[in-house]
């Protein structure tokens, strides 16, 4: 049996493999494998019955070197400082692969959204807000959604910051609803991300999209909106999961029926039911024969055990962290091309950008000028680390940890360390 898994410890040995890759020292990427500050908190809140429960909050601010600290916020039962420093981790790599001005953090609550009432959750996340307040701003560090938060919560999060410093600063969180100074695009970015990407390896690979079967992982904002512009593009996608399960249709799922079927209330897709479609169960859709996997659920689900399996030809990675270090040097031997998280679902911290930008500005962009920008910086990272993978020899993750930490160090250079 391996050792246990550690979303940390993941990150920490990819920086590390990539920094002997590029035959730099120690010296120079050491920095990286640490955040920079790491805060806790414990949330108490009162919930509907009258009774006082604590939850654990965590924000990370892995590195700010590049600019001011990005990353989403995590609402899950799982969530814990190692899951965040890496989620951290992560998001510093993502941003510098894409080149855009922003350093990494990550933040999250041990909670399980699912229990707990709209109220509850309001009260927990203006809480949460309140204790954060500090190593929060618009110029130091912007949170944004991530698993199991939306933009009400990214609404909560703006008001309660602005109530505490007495004027309305939008800037301070993304992925917010628009009426508020959200940005049309972010809603879909990622998952617009996720697809521009694929068509870039599928240009590479001389498939057609129309000739392309896909099974999709996770069926929430990441997952679902893949799973509907891929089906829009002509693509054929035969499989898709929540946490409940997957379903399978060897010629196709009509993804527009499932979307009406989820609804805006998000029904679990176990409970669909209809002629040749077939339930799946989450293991089953990883190892599915299929030109394009992508996972888009939590980290840790393509394990040694999956990779051996997976009859998929091309896994690129909506969700972060869903391939193990020892799965990936399997699928590397399989000669299945991986193309990774900090690549692959860059869009949606691509289009907060955008969205900070324009709060910066106090400026509206048509939702086209964003699909736009997005798909050129998306077509523009895809290009340099699909290059520096054939120039190095190397896996497409480990050409998108040499593209970002090539910046990062060169940033590191210039500035110096103080003192
Ligand atoms: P979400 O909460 O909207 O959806 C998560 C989906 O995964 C749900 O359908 C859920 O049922 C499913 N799921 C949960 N556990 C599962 C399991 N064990 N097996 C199968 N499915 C399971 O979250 P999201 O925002 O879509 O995020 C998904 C992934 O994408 C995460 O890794 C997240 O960090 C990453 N990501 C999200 C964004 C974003 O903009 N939301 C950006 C970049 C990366």
């Amino acid at each position: 049996m391996g050792e246990t898994y550690n979303a940390y410890k993941e990150f920490k040995k990819i920086v590390q493999s990539s920094g002997e890759k590029m035959g730099i020292s120690e010296d120079e990427y050491k920095v990286f494998l640490y955040p920079e500050r790491e805060f806790m908190v414990s949330i108490p809140i009162k919930m509907d019955n009258g009774k006082t429960e604590v939850f654990k909050g965590y924000r990370v601010q892995h590195s700010g070197i590049r600019g001011p600290y990005k990353g989403g916020i995590r609402f899950h039962p799982d969530v814990d400082i190692d899951e965040v420093r890496a989620l951290a981790g992560w998001m510093t790599m993502k941003c510098a692969v894409v080149d855009i001005p922003y350093g990494g953090a990550k933040g999250g609550i041990q909670c399980d959204p699912a229990k707990l009432s709209k109220q509850e959750l309001e009260r927990l996340t203006r809480k949460y807000t309140m204790m954060i307040e500090p190593i929060i701003g618009e110029d130091i560090d912007i949170p944004a959604p991530d698993v199991n938060t939306n933009a009400q919560i990214m609404g909560w999060i703006y008001d309660t910051y602005s109530t505490i410093k007495g004027k309305s600063i939008p800037g301070v969180v993304t992925g917010k609803p628009l009426v508020i100074g959200g940005c049309a695009s972010r809603v879909a970015a990622t998952g617009r991300g996720v697809v521009i990407t694929i068509e870039n390896l599928l240009k590479e690979m001389k498939k057609d999209i129309t000739e392309t079967t896909a099974a999709i992982q996770g069926f929430g904002n990441v997952g679902s909106i893949t799973a509907q512009l891929l089906y829009e593009k002509g693509c054929k996608v035969i499989a898709v999961s929540d946490v409940s399960g997957g379903l399978y249709n060897p010629d196709g799922l009509d993804i527009r029926e499932l979307l009406d079927y989820i609804g805006p209330e998000r029904k679990l897709l176990s409970g669909f039911d209809k002629e040749g479609v077939s339930h799946i169960s989450n293991e089953d859709i990883l190892t599915l024969n299929v030109d394009v996997l992508v996972p888009a659920a939590l980290e840790n689900q393509i394990n040694a055990d999956i990779a051996e399996k997976t009859g998929a030809k091309y896994i690129v990675e909506g969700a972060n962290g869903p391939t193990t270090n020892e799965a990936d040097k399997i699928l590397k031997e399989r000669g299945i091309i991986v193309v990774p998280d900090i690549l692959a679902n860059a869009g949606g911290v691509v289009v907060s950008y955008f969205e900070w930008v324009q709060n910066r500005e106090c400026d509206r962009w048509e939702d086209d000028v964003c699909n736009n920008k997005l798909k050129a910086i998306v077509d523009a990272a895809f290009n340099e680390v699909w290059l520096t993978a054939e120039e190095k020899d190397v896996t497409l993750r480990e050409a998108a940890y040499m593209v970002a930490m090539k910046r990062l160090i060169e940033t590191q250079k210039i500035r110096g360390l103080f003192p």
